[in-house]
């Protein structure tokens, strides 16, 4: 027999129409800087229902500008949640403020908001309220964004959307990144997430001022506006430090190629989570849900171990050495040693922790075929 088929726990989907756009690109007057980053944009937020997008080369870029542009800065706090990429956090790093963590809810894996809210409150007394909030819509799943934007209301904080995982997903009727209840949201166009661009980003807004600013310090914070063009055709003035975080037309002609997919990308992820629910119920696992209101992208399906019999590590190994190439999200951000010299410790936020003790990451991506999945399936019943 060959040797058994390497499975990722995710992957990119690429078609003819992709290779044909990026060809077509490169092909054209332009590979950057033209006019097919603004088609991605408005394919974008005409799909999520935002007035502004602006493309970037990372969604961790994303987020280093919507915390630059929101003002972020040394003396200011961000708050997010453990159960997520570095990235995350690593935003108000980079502006010089601090950052601290909410734990999550153990059945959403969001953000738990009564835990935010209590968290609030003592903030209040210590005088250490945030200034700015990263919920991170996890595998998919929209956090309580209308109870948290009361609560910004309340305590005077800003809100950002990581969406990283969640373009597709819908929160009450609405597409997120509608940006109704934040002041902004970040997508992740990486090969794993929902849809890709190679590498890539979007920042999403509805509040001009803050798409002017992402707009100026995308590019070294350049500005060429008509003053400039009364001195010369050559002119343009560097008006704060910025940064180059720029996409390629390349990978922008992929994103509109890929756009035209979104909705199949996610239905497609609905029918495999369907599939893994029905089948891997009556094992000892936790397996995802969705929350009342909440319409998930599924970029992730994370089931957690619940045996006497056997651990995670097993579980995983067994996976990995089947050539399933499983995976975990997330080890907590302030696990990380870089954060631990920062004066966090474990058992923080202990649903978190407890969360990602037992948590493995099984493949999901568009092009999963039956066969895999079964496979998936039949291992985890083998092994469990
Ligand atoms: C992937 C990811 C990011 C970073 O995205 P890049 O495009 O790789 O920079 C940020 N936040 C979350 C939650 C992610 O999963």
């Amino acid at each position: 027999m060959s040797a058994s088929p390497y499975i990722p726990y995710a992957r990119q989907s690429i078609v003819e129409e992709d290779l044909d756009a990026v060809v077509d690109q490169l092909q054209s007057l332009w590979v950057t800087q033209g006019p097919k980053i603004e088609e991605f944009e408005s394919s974008v937020s005409e799909y999520v229902g935002s007035a502004h997008a602006i493309a970037v080369s990372s969604c961790t870029a994303a987020l280093h500008l919507a915390c630059l542009a929101l003002k972020i800065g040394k003396g200011d706090l961000l708050w997010t949640v453990p159960n997520t990429f570095v990235a995350s956090s690593n935003c108000g790093l980079y502006c010089g403020a601090e950052v601290d963590f909410v734990d999550i809810d153990a059945r959403t894996l969001c953000m738990d908001v009564d835990a935010l809210a209590l968290k609030l409150e003592q903030a209040q007394e210590l005088a250490k309220l945030p200034s700015v909030l990263v919920a991170v819509h996890f595998s998919g799943s929209s956090c309580d964004m209308e109870r948290i934007f009361q609560l910004s209301k309340k305590y005077g904080f800003k809100v950002i959307e990581d969406a990283a995982h969640a373009i597709g997903g819908t929160y009450n009727e609405l597409k997120v990144g509608s940006c109704k209840y934040s002041d902004i949201t970040v997508f992740s166009f990486h090969p794993v997430k929902i849809l890709t661009t190679g590498e890539g980003g979007m920042l999403v807004t509805n509040d001009e001022n803050l798409a002017k600013r992402v707009r100026k310090l995308r590019t070294h914070g350049i500005v060429r506006d008509d003053a400039c063009l009364e001195v010369g055709a050559w002119y343009y003035e560097m008006e704060e430090m910025g940064y180059h975080y720029r996409m390629t037309d390349i990978q922008a002609a992929l994103g509109c190629s890929q756009m035209k997919r979104l909705d199949a990308f996610v239905a497609r992820r609905k029918e495999l989570v369907q599939y893994y629910n029905e089948q891997l119920s009556g094992l000892p696992l936790i397996l995802p849900t969705e929350a009342e209101g909440i319409s998930s992208s599924w970029h992730l399906y994370v089931i957690q171990v619940q045996s006497d019999r056997i651990s995670r590590k097993e579980v995983f190994d067994f996976m990995r050495e089947k050539n399933v190439i499983v995976n975990v999200h997330y080890i907590p951000v302030y696990w990380q040693p870089f954060y631990e010299k920062l004066g966090f410790h474990r058992g923080y936020c202990p649903v978190s922790e407890n969360y990602y003790e037992n948590a493995i990451s099984i493949p999901l991506f568009y092009d999963l075929k039956k066969k895999e999945q079964d496979r998936v399936i039949e291992l985890l019943k083998s092994i469990l």
